[in-house]
């Protein structure tokens, strides 16, 4: 039964009253400030300045970082919780914590004390925004293969190569960029020789191309860099040369609970919605929540949504509790709650039946939006791939697999 938790106590999901009383004040924050401006971001394509620097004076910028380095220090579900709530009103709004976070992770884990000082009081006050460099147009899930390169002389590197979707990049100061800088030792060892580093916007040979005209998350922009020569300090480079991959790896275990939540806060927005509709809206002289075909829709629905939020809950607790199991439930909480999402909102969008697909209904933007979670941070093929290797590796390493057939399968 609690295969592969150790316990069916690691089962709960263990949240506290200041968990309930930070969700009402984000939700707050949300109906009285973003509410009303959804229609004109969706629309515009732009979250207005004066929007950001308000959810920056709320500190919510900086739930997860730690208080040493400017931030609230807020745990995984606090994180998850603003996530849901921000996605539950304007998903959009959730990728810049998302950025944020996918850059400032590997230099909490793997930085100096110096880089750490410098670059994440900055995230957390809201006073610099952070992109995360991988993807490049010639690859997104093969993240070995990349092209971009950075070369060492004298006590600099110089980084040549282009990339591609970087989400927020029209507005970060600061982007953690990915590099191959030695070649692969082979083809089985190529996760090898990949490097981080932190460039700043300003750097010469650094530039911002063309932001991407796509279906959802209007407000936050994807855009492509150009890296041309471009020369930063080795005091740049973060964690060890050659172990990038890795790094990216595990900043993603992290991240991609804060997508699952995404998920769930969207699926929550859409059947709230519908929920609504349902019981004012009348056929046959009655509500159409009158017919049990509509009722049995809401409850599937439902027990998608509490399902899907369980899971990324259950993620969130086990990554406070730095229990290994984590990143595989944060895997299973990826993609399920991404496809179950899908799921709920198109039907959301049938129960308002033609109006569903009227852009004022506010409805349809969410099935705009929560395709792209299916995708970044490891499409959801990706992610049953990860999760199946996570789930080897920890029976491995409980003896409940042979040696040799858990490696023959990671
Ligand atoms: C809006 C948006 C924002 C993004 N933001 C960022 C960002 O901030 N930073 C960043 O670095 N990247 C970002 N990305 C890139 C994103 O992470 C990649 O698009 C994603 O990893 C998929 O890579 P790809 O597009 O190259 O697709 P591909 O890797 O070409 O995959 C295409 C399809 O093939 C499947 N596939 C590929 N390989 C396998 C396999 N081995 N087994 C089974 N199926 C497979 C995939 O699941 C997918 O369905 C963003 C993307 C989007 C759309």
């Amino acid at each position: 039964m609690v295969f592969p938790l150790d316990s069916v106590e690691d089962f709960s999901i263990a949240l506290t009253p200041e968990h309930e009383m930070f969700r009402k004040t984000v939700r707050t924050f949300l109906e009285r400030e973003v509410a009303p401006r959804v229609m004109e971001i969706e629309e515009s394509d732009e979250v207005p300045r004066d929007l950001l620097r308000k959810i920056a004076e709320q500190g919510f910028l900086g739930v997860g970082i730690p208080e040493k380095y400017g931030g609230q220090g807020g745990d995984h579900r606090m994180a998850v919780i603003m996530g849901e709530e921000f996605c539950r009103v304007l998903p959009s709004l959730s990728v810049y914590f998302g950025t944020n976070e996918l850059f400032t992770t590997p230099i909490l884990l793997y930085g100096t004390e110096e880089q750490k000082q410098r670059y994440i009081p900055p995230i957390a006050s809201g006073e610099k925004f952070g992109a995360f460099a991988v993807t490049e147009p010639c690859c997104g899930s093969d993240v070995a293969g990349i092209q971009t390169r950075a070369e060492k002389s004298g006590d600099k590197w110089v980084i040549n190569g282009r990339k591609a979707f970087i989400s927020s990049s029209d507005v970060a100061d600061y982007f953690i960029v990915l590099a191959r800088t030695y070649p692969p030792p082979d083809r089985k060892l190529r996760y090898l020789g990949l490097t981080f580093f932190v460039v700043e916007r300003e750097t010469p040979g650094f530039r911002v191309e063309q932001c991407y005209n796509k279906m959802g998350l209007h407000g936050n922009h994807a855009c492509e860099l150009v890296l041309e020569g471009v020369e930063v300090p080795d005091e740049n480079r973060i964690g060890d040369e050659g172990m990038g991959f890795l790094y990216a790896m595990e900043t993603f275990d992290r991240t991609r609970i804060g997508v699952a939540a995404q998920a769930v806060g969207m699926a929550q927005g859409a059947f709230e919605k519908a929920f609504q509709y349902v019981h004012q809206r009348q056929a046959f002289g009655v509500p159409l929540a009158y017919f049990q075909a509509v009722q049995f829709s809401l409850v599937e629905a439902l027990a998608k949504i509490f399902t899907a939020r369980l899971l990324t809950y259950l993620a969130a607790k086990l990554a406070d509790e730095e229990k290994k199991e984590y990143t595989f439930v944060a895997s299973l909480a990826k993609f399920y709650a991404t496809e179950a999402a899908e799921e709920v909102i198109s039907e959301a969008i049938n129960l308002h039946g033609g109006v569903g697909v009227i852009v004022e209904t506010g409805v349809e933007r969410f099935l705009r939006d929560v395709k792209i979670t299916q995708i970044y941070e490891g499409a959801n093929n990706i992610q049953k791939l990860v999760a199946y290797r996570q789930l080897v590796r920890i029976l491995r390493e409980k003896g409940q697999i042979p040696e040799e057939v858990a490696k023959l399968l990671t």
